[in-house]
């Protein structure tokens, strides 16, 4: 899967709908001290059912709405994530050329997933990405300030690192247990 466009609605700093296009390729985005690059993160991060407040760096939910006077409070925070499906997703979605993941929070409180426009639960979400790498914890998404604490660690920790990121760490785990029988 590869995502082809985010879209975002009344989401922390983002009182209009935009669009962000991801062709294919390396995208790069980049803007001035606090003009919402991270906000976009946390939007990918929140689409994909990312639960907790702190790495959405917010204190409370409420706090994901628009909050800034533009003259408008949008009623809602939407964000929506279109896919180009690729066919490495659960049967139900094989045939469908796009796939567009969506999450609603209304000020009443109420939130809302959406797959393809109609409502569906956070497991559906996460059933959908099964085994595909894509979710909100996953080392495909790497906080600010991440890459220099790689380059602090040890050789030793930097190994173990990578060896998570590729998967190997499980085979390791699984030689050591044979290797002690
Ligand atoms: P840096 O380069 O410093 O990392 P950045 O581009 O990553 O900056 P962000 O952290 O994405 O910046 O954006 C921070 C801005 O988002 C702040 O100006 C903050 O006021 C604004 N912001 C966050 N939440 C909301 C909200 N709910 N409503 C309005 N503005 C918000
Ligand atoms: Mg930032």
């Amino acid at each position: 899967m590869r995502i082809k466009r985010l879209e975002i609605y009344g989401f922390k700093s983002f009182p209009y709908r935009v669009s962000l296009p991801f062709p294919p390729g390396i995208s790069a985005i980049v803007g001035p001290n606090g003009s919402g690059k991270s906000n976009i993160m946390d939007a990918l991060r929140w689409v994909l059912g990312e639960q907790s407040l702190k790495r959405l760096r917010v204190r409370s939910a409420e706090d994901l709405l628009f909050a800034g006077d533009h003259g408008r409070s949008p009623g809602f925070a939407e964000v929506r994530l279109v896919l180009e499906n690729d066919g490495g997703v659960p049967e139900e979605f094989r045939e469908l050329p796009e796939i567009v993941v969506a999450r609603r929070l209304y000020r009443s409180g109420e939130s809302e997933y959406l797959i393809n426009n109609r409502t569906c639960r956070l497991k559906d979400i996460h059933y959908l990405f099964l085994d595909t790498g894509v979710n909100p914890r996953g080392y495909g998404l790497i906080d600010q300030g991440e890459v220099g604490k790689f380059l602090e660690r040890s050789p030793q920790e930097r190994r173990f690192f990578l060896e998570e990121l590729a998967g190997v760490s499980r085979y390791r785990a699984n030689r050591d247990e044979t290797a002690r029988n």
